[in-house]
């Protein structure tokens, strides 16, 4: 059902709406984003309508979370557009602050997770997961819906924030939604822009090989030489694997031997500036 959404761009306006709607017994569930919505965003906003009466949608670039060498000032920002998307799917409310909204004068405060931050995008990206926990935090705090709504595709950030939410006894559930991927495979991400035709056409290779690695890992005697030689393969094709690795799927231990439990591979790559990652479940060795 289409609407206009309203964009509100403080806190305080934000609570107002909220809070008329609490007093008419509606419930609210929040998805956050970057903006430059695609149908990976839109699927998690659809979730989110299934699950409450009322859905929010945040648009917000987070500075913190970029690394100094980062695409922070290229990163796409398109208001309009995503807020076309948004009335065509019939949300709620846009909360699109300002920097200085979240981050005013003065800020002082960081959120930082140990153990499931350790490693992967938490290795690669020093400081990153501090931006996300500080910022979601924020968000679930002004808002305080009953559901918060996160993709699978940043599976090591999902984690990371239902630790926290679970930590600090914020009060909301925190749901995962799966991956949303082009025709060709890639998963789609607001970064896909940044890619030139040719490693467009590169791109969807990423997928391929990690959904190869899943059937052949859990036969495999030794994962090590499988995933060693797929970052060959990978690096050879174009890319500049950051990481192949197979984690526990719950915890984010890594697994060095036998798939004795659910598990997850996740890869991280470079084609050119672009970094991509991705993720897949990988079924346990049956015994
Ligand atoms: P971002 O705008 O990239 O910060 O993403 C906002 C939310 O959308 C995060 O929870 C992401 O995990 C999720 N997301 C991004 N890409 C996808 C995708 N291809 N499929 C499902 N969820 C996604």
């Amino acid at each position: 059902m289409a609407s206009t959404n309203n964009i509100v761009r403080t806190v305080t306006a934000l609570r107002k709406k909220v809070s008329e709607w609490r007093k008419n017994g509606q419930t609210v569930a929040l998805v956050p984003t970057m903006g430059a919505l695609h149908e990976g965003h839109l699927s998690l906003v659809q979730q989110a309508q299934k699950k409450a009466d009322r859905v929010i949608v945040s648009i917000f670039v987070n500075p913190t979370q970029f690394g100094k060498n980062e695409d922070l000032s290229k990163y796409p920002r398109q208001e309009k557009e995503d807020k076309a998307k948004l009335d065509q799917l019939g949300t709620d409310l846009i909360f699109a602050p300002r920097v200085d909204q979240m981050y005013p004068e003065g800020f002082s405060t960081s959120i930082s997770v140990s153990g499931i931050t350790e490693g992967l995008c938490g290795g690669s990206r020093p400081g990153h997961f501090d931006g996300v926990a500080i910022i979601v935090t924020k968000l679930l705090l002004q808002t305080l819906p009953d559901i918060a709504i996160f993709g699978e595709k940043d599976y090591q950030q999902l984690q990371v924030i239902k630790r926290f939410a679970t930590d600090l006894d914020i009060p909301v559930r925190i749901e995962g939604g799966a991956i949303v991927r082009e025709a060709d495979g890639l998963a789609m991400s607001s970064r896909n822009s940044y890619l030139t035709k040719t490693q467009r056409e590169t791109a969807p290779l990423l997928y391929k090989k990690i959904k190869g690695l899943a059937k052949s890992l859990p036969k495999a005697r030794t994962p090590k030489k499988i995933l060693d030689e797929a970052v060959g393969e990978l690096n050879e094709a174009g890319f500049k694997v950051d990481y192949l690795e197979l984690r526990d799927t719950k915890t984010l231990e890594p697994i060095k031997g036998k798939i004795t439990a659910p598990a997850r591979l996740f890869v991280a790559a470079f084609l050119g500036k672009t970094r991509l990652i991705d993720n897949i479940r990988v079924s346990k060795v049956r015994s």
